[in-house]
């Protein structure tokens, strides 16, 4: 378990002080965190880590998650991409499906908390119990809605409009909507296993275990096997690229429990990387952090290159490890990727092996883009900005309209 105070080492004693202050006034409230999913993704990494630095503040935060079938998930999972502005034939059976697990899990989960902080469309209608539950709800959307398939988006607003209030990632997601809005990207732990610093041996044996080649230049992106991570669009990206440079590329990641897809596309990019060996498809499981960590740190250069994306916490790891990043202009990546500047944002298979190739071959420019990402995620996107960020999101619900002294 590592401490909150263990965090002054890298973002200051004065950070850690202002935590305690705020944590204070929000002390003896209790926050009952509701995902769909304990493993996999950004959402769960992100409460893995924000619900022991509550509990260690005195605020008394809990995590649960939802239940679901096959079925279930199949829909969110549907809804996820149509919000994210793919095309999805949605069924009135889907909506059936997701209203009667909804009312499933509002019989049997215990809730009991003066704030509940719902995240992310799969249990958005646990605010049914709005009436019985006497809290302040809190939607935190993680997704981009920037652009939401119209029949989605009208079905989940009457439940999204009985909220307190709304939280998104970034001010290009905001919605027309009846409730307040909070603007709140997510943020990285940067001393837990996936991004504390690693001694080059560690890293070699991860290398060594993947069969990787130590010598040889290496393009990553960690990623769950999803569509929207287009890992059929990164092998394209790379085959441009290693007509000019011998380099190599690693496609790691898992599944999430709430994503029937995964296995999908998984076994396509497999299919699609058969024939080149220097693509290596590495699917590993959950809690790999130490291996993504290596991963990630024995990269030349970092590609991201999401069709869609929330807020791309992969990218945020690879720049606090000083990595030059390739990723595409996509949700809240624009947030992170000053092009040029903190990385190169790209809009195509062709433009991703343009600037891949371009920080492979000028490792100066590579470097200085790296130490700007590192730089940049160090004042906005570090957990105790997140922590921060939150408690005086609670503190507002208890005081609309006042002014809060710290
Ligand atoms: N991740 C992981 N294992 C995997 C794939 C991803 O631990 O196999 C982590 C990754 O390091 C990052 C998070 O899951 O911390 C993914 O968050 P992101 O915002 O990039 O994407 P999401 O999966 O939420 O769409």
């Amino acid at each position: 378990m590592i401490h909150l105070k263990e965090y002054e080492a890298v973002v200051g004693p004065q950070v850690i002080e202002e935590l305690y202050l705020l944590a204070e006034k929000v002390k003896g409230k209790s926050v009952q965190n509701i995902n769909s999913t304990a493993v996999g993704g950004g959402v769960a990494e992100i409460l893995n880590r924000l619900v022991p630095l509550f509990q260690e503040m005195g605020v008394n935060a809990r995590w649960d998650v939802i239940k679901g079938g096959e079925q279930f998930y199949k829909v969110t999972k549907k809804f996820h991409n149509a919000l994210h502005g793919k095309g999805e034939t949605i069924t009135p059976a889907d909506f059936t499906c997701f209203l009667e697990t909804s009312e499933m899990n509002n019989k049997s989960m215990e809730m009991n908390a003066d704030i509940y902080f719902i995240h992310d469309p799969q249990p958005i209608a646990l605010i049914n119990r709005k009436e019985i539950q006497q809290g302040k709800w809190i939607w935190r959307c993680h997704i981009d809605v920037s652009n939401p398939d119209p029949q989605v988006w009208s079905f989940l607003r009457p439940f999204i409009d009985r909220y307190n209030a709304s939280v998104f990632s970034a001010p290009v997601f905001s919605q027309e909507l009846p409730i307040r809005q909070f603007l709140i990207s997510p943020s990285i732990d940067p001393l837990s296993d996936k991004n504390k610093e690693l001694p080059q041996e560690g890293i070699h044996q991860v290398l060594e275990r993947f069969h990787l080649d130590p010598e040889k230049p290496m393009v990553t992106q960690i990623s769950r096997f999803d569509y929207l991570k287009d890992p059929l669009g990164v092998m394209d990206a790379f085959e441009i690229v290693s007509k000019y440079i011998d380099c190599q590329l690693v496609l790691a990641g898992g599944e999430a429990t709430d994503d029937p897809e995964s296995q999908e596309v998984l076994a396509k990019t497999r299919d699609r990387a058969a024939s080149n060996p220097d693509i290596h498809v590495l699917a590993i499981p959950s809690g790999s952090d130490m291996e993504i960590n290596a991963l990630q740190r024995a990269s030349s250069v970092v590609i991201q290159k999401s069709l869609k994306e929330g807020f791309g916490l992969t990218v945020t790891e690879a720049l606090w490890k000083a990595k030059p990043v390739v990723a595409s202009a996509v949700g809240g990546i624009p947030l992170q990727v000053t092009h040029k500047y903190s990385g190169l944002l790209c809009h195509s298979i062709e433009g991703a092996a343009y600037s891949i190739k371009q920080l492979l071959q000028n490792p100066e420019y590579a470097k200085k883009m790296g130490e700007n990402g590192r730089e940049h995620v160090r004042q906005n996107f570090l957990l105790t900005r997140q922590l921060r960020d939150y408690l005086l999101l609670f503190l507002s619900l208890f005081h609309e309209g006042d002014v809060i002294y710290l």
